[in-house]
Parts: structure tokens; C-alpha cells; sequence
């Protein structure tokens, strides 16, 4: 199985995840006690520096904000950081998904195999084209979509698979493209926590006919909001050319730059999904720093790691690959706490832990478990157990390039506090 243990680094040791010394921290926040911070430790801050804010003032500056020469720059870097040909920046990933879907010829009736522990867009996009979202369960190691169940969820009307990298994990991509040539199915990835991530030696991003990443609020790269999809396929790139911006045969900065007039003509009713200028010009900046930010991030996951790894029973951390090749970019650290061991649910710890002023969140309550789709599809919560089970036992940690040490020391220590309190 892929992987099945923890990279194994040199972290500066935690004194405080002693769990049979919670009491030290005093009462718990959220009974009336002291915060363990002052402030609030947020979960999930974007980290921009005095380079984006000089280019979007430079872009607003320039006259010209929408599409244009900073989303073209944009896109070719991008490109090059992922070693794949095409790169179509996007106003979402959620825009990239949908339209993945489109230039593959998803249509109405179609089915397609989505894991159950993801975002809703994941398999909302299926819902916008009128086909059906299957869900395949997770492996409860890796936490992402598990070969096996793929290959049970597979019917005649399979026409595609959506693999979420959940959190900065590589799925199993050998075995998923190995069930997908041989049933011949799309693979669209969902690679929104997944920039910088390998497989194997290969980047995520090169090895599906469409890869889409976001560039959301709180993800590793931000533009606020912003996707992109990546192919190395000429006519993909055509189409999603096209599909992105009214279906017109020409966009908006090649029409204006031209010195000779030209009509651009709506050849399909597309959508208006493109990049802005202002967003891109956020992108380039946080594109160039994406690799200090990862080594800033497996610095952090490794004092976790260490902390936690002395907290046996009571939570769980998840493995990463250890294979020299594959890497994970830890968009997302979780616990998984042993409910069977506290004397309360999940929410209540995080509860408690917000009440510490520690910014944590939760990722994700499983999609069958969503009314929409256990009222339309009528699904139980233990038709996907695994995912189930993580669900309610599941919570992410802060887990920011500017975190200081002291911070991740006070997430530990409120974890400490919470989850040893809560002991039963
Ligand atoms: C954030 C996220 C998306 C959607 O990204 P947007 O850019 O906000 O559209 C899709 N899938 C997963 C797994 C996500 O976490």
C-alpha cells in the first residue's frame, strides 16, 4: 500500500504532549477558563508578501485588469513549475472541474466515480452536466479514494473518474490509470491541495488528461479565488480555450491587440470562467515562492509529527509517502481522534480548541452524508464507512508558511489540553 509510514525528519522535540498532564494548562476555555492564546491563531491565512502587492498595484496601474499579459505569464510559469504543456488559468477550480467534464464529453446519464471525503464542488460539477456522482470509498490510510472500491462502483455508464489528492496526498495514480485504460474512463483530477505534489517522481499535474488546481482564500497558492487546469493535450487546451470565456473564438486581449480588425465569433454557449489580472498577478508571486512554502510546511508537519507521535491512542496522524519520490505538500494536517477514548464528539473539540483561540477546521463531513445527496440518491451514513468514520473523527490543524514555532507549539499544547481533558 501506498505509503504506509511516516517520512521521518528531525524535529525539534514538544515537552508538552504529556497526556497525563493536561491539568498544567489549567481549565478549559470553553468552561470558563483561560485561553491558552491571547489571540487567535487563524486557521488557514493566506501569506502574501510586498511582491503581490507591488504587481497588482503595477497591473492596476497598467490599464489593463482582466485577462491579459499577467494571466498569459501566469499560465506559462505555471506550466513550466508542473513540467506540463498547457495551463488554463481559471476564475475557480471549481470553473476547471466543470469544464473538465465538458471538453471530455461527460453528458447527461453518464456516471462518475468521485471519493465521498471532498468538497462539495467535487461532485457538484457532475450534477451541473446532468451526469451521476458514484462515490468509491477512501483508504483509511492515505485518506483518499481506494482503487478497489473504484473498481466495484464501475457500470456500463462509468465515463470518468474524479481522484482528490486529499490534502496535499498523492493518490494511488498507477492503479486508478491501470482500472481507467483498461475500462477505458477520463481520469479528471482534483487537485486543489495538491500544487507541487509528486507521484512517484512525476508532477501532479502531468499525469491525467486534465488536472485542476485552486487558488482559493486558504490554499497553498492563493489569488483569492483562481483555479487552473493543466493538459498536455493541444485539442483539451483548444476547447477549454474556448469554454472559458463565452464560447468566443478569440479572447479579449488577442482581439484588442491586433492592429487589424477582426470579429471574434461565439462558436459554443461557453462560460465566463477566465482569470482576472489583478488575480494572476497574486499568482505569479505566490507560484515563485511555492517551494519555500512546502519546506516551511514539512518544517511545522514535522514538529506535529513529533508532538502527536507521543499522544498515541487518543489521535491519529496521517502518513506520508516515504518513498523518495512521492511528496506530499501538507495543504491539510489532520488529526483523527479515538472517539471511542473521549468523552465527547468531534465538533466539541473543535469547539474547545476555537475557544483556545487554535483556528481549526474540518475537512470534510462526507459528501453522501450531505443532504442533497442522501435525499436524492438515498444513501445511508455507513454505505461509505471509512469515509464515515473519518468524517466524524476528522479535524485540520493550522498549518500556514508563517506560522512561527511558538505557534505550532500552542496548537499542540491546546490540543494536549483539550483532548487530555476530554479523556475518558
Ligand atoms: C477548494 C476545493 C475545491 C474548489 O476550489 P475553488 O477554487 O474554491 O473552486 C475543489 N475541491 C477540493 C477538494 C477543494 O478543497
Amino acid at each position: 500500500m501506498f505509503p504506509t509510514s511516516t517520512e521521518k525528519t528531525t524535529p525539534p522535540t514538544s515537552e508538552a504532549s504529556n497526556w497525563s498532564a493536561p491539568s498544567k494548562f489549567g481549565q478549559l476555555a470553553i468552561e470558563g477558563g483561560k485561553p491558552l492564546r491571547e489571540k487567535m491563531l487563524p486557521f488557514g491565512a493566506p501569506c502574501f508578501g510586498d511582491a503581490e502587492i507591488q504587481e497588482v498595484a503595477d497591473t492596476i496601474r497598467s490599464g489593463w485588469i482582466s485577462t491579459g499579459p499577467k494571466t498569459k505569464k501566469f499560465e506559462e510559469e505555471f506550466a513550466t513549475y508542473v513540467q506540463c504543456k498547457y495551463a488554463v488559468a481559471l476564475n475557480s477550480c471549481t470553473a476547471g472541474l466543470h469544464l473538465s467534464l465538458i471538453v471530455s464529453g461527460i453528458v447527461p446519464g453518464d456516471e462518475v466515480i468521485v471519493p465521498p471525503l471532498t468538497f462539495g464542488a467535487t461532485a457538484n460539477v457532475v450534477e451541473h452536466i446532468g451526469a451521476r456522482p458514484v462515490f468509491a470509498d477512501i483508504d483509511p490510510l492515505t485518506l483518499c479514494i481506494d482503487p478497489k472500491q473504484i473498481e466495484r462502483a464501475i457500470t456500463p455508464r462509468t465515463k470518468a473518474i474524479i481522484p482528490v489528492h486529499y490534502g496535499g496526498m498523492p493518490c494511488a495514480m498507477n492503479e486508478i490509470r491501470a482500472i481507467a485504460d483498461e475500462h477505458n474512463l477520463v481520469v479528471i483530477e482534483d487537485a486543489a491541495h495538491a500544487i507541487g505534489a509528486k507521484y512517484q517522481g512525476k508532477m501532479i499535474g502531468t499525469l491525467s488528461a486534465l488536472t485542476n488546481f485552486s487558488f482559493y482564500a486558504n490554499k497553498n497558492l492563493s489569488t483569492a479565488e483562481g483555479g487552473m487546469v493543466t493538459t498536455d493535450d493541444a485539442e483539451l487546451e483548444a476547447k477549454l480555450r474556448v469554454y472559458h470565456l463565452h464560447g468566443l473564438s478569440r479572447d479579449a486581449w488577442k482581439r484588442y491587440h491586433t492592429k487589424e480588425f477582426s470579429m471574434s465569433e461565439v462558436v459554443v454557449p461557453g462560460y465566463k470562467y477566465n482569470m482576472t489580472d489583478i488575480q494572476a498577478s497574486l499568482g505569479i508571486h505566490q507560484l515563485r515562492k511555492q517551494e519555500q512554502f512546502i519546506a516551511r510546511r514539512e518544517e511545522i508537519a514535522a514538529f506535529y509529527d513529533e508532538a502527536f507521535s507521543e499522544c498515541a491512542g487518543l489521535v491519529r496522524t496521517v502518513p506520508r509517502p516515504h518513498d523518495g519520490t512521492s511528496r506530499h505538500v501538507l495543504h491539510l494536517y489532520v488529526l483523527l481522534l479515538d472517539l471511542a477514548r473521549l468523552s465527547v464528539n468531534r465538533n466539541r473539540v473543535i469547539s474547545a480548541l476555537l475557544a483556545e483561540n487554535i483556528g481549526v477546521s474540518m475537512h470534510f463531513w462526507p459528501l453522501h452524508m450531505h443532504p442533497y445527496y442522501r435525499e436524492k440518491y438515498g444513501y445511508k451514513p455507513d454505505d461509505y464507512p471509512v469515509a464515515r468514520r473519518v468524517g466524524e473523527s476528522v479535524l485540520s490543524l493550522p498549518l500556514v508558511p508563517q506560522m512561527t514555532k511558538h505557534d505550532a507549539q500552542d496548537v499542540v499544547d491546546a490540543v494536549v489540553k483539550v483532548v487530555g481533558t476530554y479523556r475518558r
